[in-house]
């Protein structure tokens, strides 16, 4: 085992904490961290309470990876993610139920809460759809990602980044529940009132100071 066991049962009990806050669901989704030269990112299909750190699997920026082992079939986006985004150093990918509905209606969300500037704009965009674990799919995300650190993919989930794997674990809580909020309005208007771009733009200056610090 190298000497990355710590960080790879920190990827670990990641996942097991997105099943648990009901942000996921079996085996679906995925976690990455950036390491030296590349990824690590967790295995193909494995059950989050069976994982362990030595199936998580190192992918290197080149795409490069040890064919033993069988990376999350969504490899690509997550490096494409790390492509698009200097300030990511973790990403999740879930298929949380309310941002999966959302994304099947094709709806970005709208700045209906301030806290959508968490996710680095005045909305949270929705992807185009591609088969899972395909480059074409990749190429949306990466395009999605340059200008925001949260998106979704229709037909399928979200994924969030962050500066650690707490930042990423933290939006992709907030995403959902901007989800959740968002198809709790669609249920009583088609039109639900927003914040001015002028408004989230205030936020998105000074949300960058909040909340959790950098270890
Ligand atoms: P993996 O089990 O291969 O990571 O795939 C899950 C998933 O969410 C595919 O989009
Ligand atoms: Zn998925």
């Amino acid at each position: 085992m190298d000497a990355n066991v710590a960080l790879r049962k920190s990827v670990i009990r990641a996942c097991q904490e997105m099943n648990a806050k009901g942000l996921n669901q079996g085996t679906s989704g995925n976690i990455s961290v950036r390491v030296d030269g590349g990824m690590l990112i967790t295995p193909s299909g494995v059950d989050y309470d069976q994982m362990q750190p030595d199936e998580l699997v190192f992918v290197s920026n080149d795409g490069k990876y040890d064919h033993e082992k069988v990376p999350s079939s969504e490899w690509r986006f997550h490096l494409a993610s790390y492509r698009a985004r200097a300030d990511a150093n973790a990403v999740v990918h879930n298929h949380a139920l309310n941002s999966a509905i959302i994304s099947i209606l094709n709806k970005p969300i709208p700045a209906i809460h301030y806290m959508i500037a968490t996710a680095g704009g005045t909305d949270i965009p929705v992807v185009e759809y591609a088969t899972y674990g395909t480059q074409e799919l990749s190429d949306y995300v990466e395009a999605g990602l340059r200008t925001r650190k949260a998106i979704l993919l229709r037909h399928h989930g979200m994924i969030a980044t962050g500066a650690t794997l707490a930042k990423a674990m933290w939006l992709a809580v907030e995403v959902e529940t901007l989800a959740k909020m968002y198809l709790g309005l669609l249920q009583v208007t088609d039109n639900p009132p927003c914040l001015s771009d002028a408004e989230v733009h205030k936020v998105l200056e000074k949300i960058e100071h909040y909340g959790l610090r950098e270890k």
